[in-house]
């Protein structure tokens, strides 16, 4: 390579390598573990920054204090980080530009903002209790008035009557007094154009009586201040972009892009809730059941966008390359739990043999099978498995299924009703006795040897020793299974009158 081309192909790499001034976040209320649809928007906000070279952050939003738990932000970050959706900036690592990350180290920003909008008359403070809200609210209904708004009661106080709240010590909320009359249109990422009438909206509380401010008024603050450029979330979101869109136009501040993805729903169509027992939601819950970190991120990548091939199966840097977002669907999207095992199933089958020993090792182990057998039959054992695991845990009871005597069926009944059964049966046990030890080579020598000696081959063979053996007539090759039984135990049950 000459010397110029050298120079010019390091500039182009330099080039690619510079951030683009695209800032996306995922911003959690550390209320609870990692759910599904928290992850999908922490997904589509790293694919969206990756794919254009921008810069992904995490910023904890914990300002509804009662409802924070111990634990929800790093637990939080850390199944992110296990799904390899890798901040680049966090309460973790900072970026001292834009830093805190947490919104209840931010009170001082909020309050500073929240005066200044009190100052140029876009805001005011509300005295009224919450008593007298309700009353409101209960009048506007009576009245018929289906979606009742703050009356703005507090919006005309003269001097001398905020003067006597603030001598009763009421500590006021501070309202964001709307434009009249005004609409509020942006274009989706998702949706395309969408408006809102503010008439529809009514002034909303932007701090509330002990200074923390609401999440629609911090999230703009924020927002801002990080110089988010795209914010995509959730579909329920969808009724806040208004409000803060009309705290953007007052700052005069640059809008950032807005995308609401679809709802995710269940199999019934309802949207997916998390008291919805019946259906896991949380990452940890299929982190702790052996379900593998880029087959969740592969299932959430298609919940709710579709690639431009006929293709399902896509490791995380693939999805980078490839990810659109004009291509986020706009109909909700289904948590279909066989697809996610599916492509689990299809991942572990894709597995190296060491990189699936490694992975199955402490699922495996809690099988009280595996205690007595050497490290030849435990590798056996586990690989019988490999093309058929559709999660770790699940090995547990493969291996009960496929080692412990199950209770016969009418089919089995007849598989050892035959009159062939018992001369297979007995000509197995001869040849069993005289062998010292068992290996899956001697056990298909000794099926041959008694195959001639019978003449009975196939299913008429097999079916009868699989049967007494394990007491149904599936599972895997009995070559494989007699061996890690142990000829003892084989012979004990061969032994055993079943029918
Ligand atoms: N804290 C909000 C939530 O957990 C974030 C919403 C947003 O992304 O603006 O839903």
């Amino acid at each position: 390579m000459s010397s110029k081309m050298a120079t010019l192909s390091f500039i182009a790499l330099m080039f690619n390598m510079q951030h683009s001034p695209i800032r996306v976040r995922y911003a959690p209320s550390p209320t609870g573990f990692l759910h599904i649809g928290g992850a999908r928007s922490a997904l589509f906000n790293f694919l969206f920054a990756k794919h254009h070279h921008g810069t992904f952050i995490v910023r904890i939003e914990d300002t509804d204090v009662e409802r924070n738990v111990v634990g929800g932000e790093i637990s939080q970050i850390n199944d992110l980080i296990w799904l390899g959706i890798i901040p680049d900036e966090s309460p973790l690592q900072p970026n001292v530009k834009y830093s805190p990350y947490r919104q209840m180290e931010r009170l001082v920003t909020y309050q500073k903002y929240a005066q200044q909008l009190i100052d140029q008359g876009y805001a005011y403070p509300c005295y009224c209790s919450e008593k007298e809200l309700e009353q409101s609210r209960e009048e506007q209904m009576q009245r018929g008035i289906v979606a009742p708004q703050y009356n703005r009661r507090c919006l005309h106080l003269t001097p001398e009557q905020k003067a006597t709240f603030v001598k009763e010590g009421i500590q006021p909320t501070i309202r964001l007094k709307l434009q009249d009359h005004h609409q509020i249109k942006f274009n989706d990422m998702v949706r395309g154009d969408i408006v809102f009438n503010n008439d529809d909206i009514g002034d909303w509380v932007l701090v509330k009586s002990n200074g923390i401010p609401t999440y629609n008024f911090a999230v703009v603050i924020d927002d801002h201040l990080m110089d988010i450029t795209h914010v995509l979330r959730g579909e329920e979101h969808l009724s806040n972009t208004p409000k803060q869109i009309q705290l953007y136009e007052y700052f005069k501040w640059s809008i950032p892009q807005f995308g609401h993805m679809t709802l995710i729903i269940n199999e019934n169509g309802k949207k997916l809730s998390k008291r919805d027992q019946n259906i896991l939601q949380f990452i940890s819950q299929y982190r702790e059941q052996g379900y593998l970190p880029e087959a969740i991120t592969n299932f959430i990548l298609l919940l709710g966008w579709t690639p431009l091939e006929n293709r399902e199966i896509f490791t995380l840097q693939e999805a980078i390359n490839v990810f659109d977002e004009t291509r986020l669907s706009s109909s909700p999207s289904m948590f279909d739990v066989k697809k996610l095992t599916w492509i689990n199933s299809t991942y572990i089958k894709a597995m190296s043999l060491e990189t699936y020993l490694t992975f199955i090792e402490p699922y495996f182990i809690k099988s009280a099978w595996v205690v007595n057998l050497s490290s030849e039959q435990r590798q056996s054992l586990a690989l019988l498995f490999k093309e058929q695991l559709t999660y770790g845990q699940e090995i547990v009871s493969l291996i009960d299924q496929t080692l412990s005597e199950q209770t016969l069926l009418e089919e089995g009944v007849q598989v050892l009703k035959e009159a062939s059964a018992t001369l297979v049966i007995q000509a197995v046990i001869k040849k069993l006795e005289a062998m010292s030890t068992l290996n899956s080579q001697y056990v298909k020598t000794m099926f041959k040897e008694v195959q001639v000696e019978t003449g009975f081959k196939g299913k008429a063979l097999f079916a009868p020793i699989r049967v007494q053996l394990i007491g149904s007539l599936h599972g895997p090759e009995l070559a494989s299974v007699l061996p890690i039984l142990g000829k003892e135990e084989v012979l004990k049950r061969l032994r055993k009158a079943r029918v």
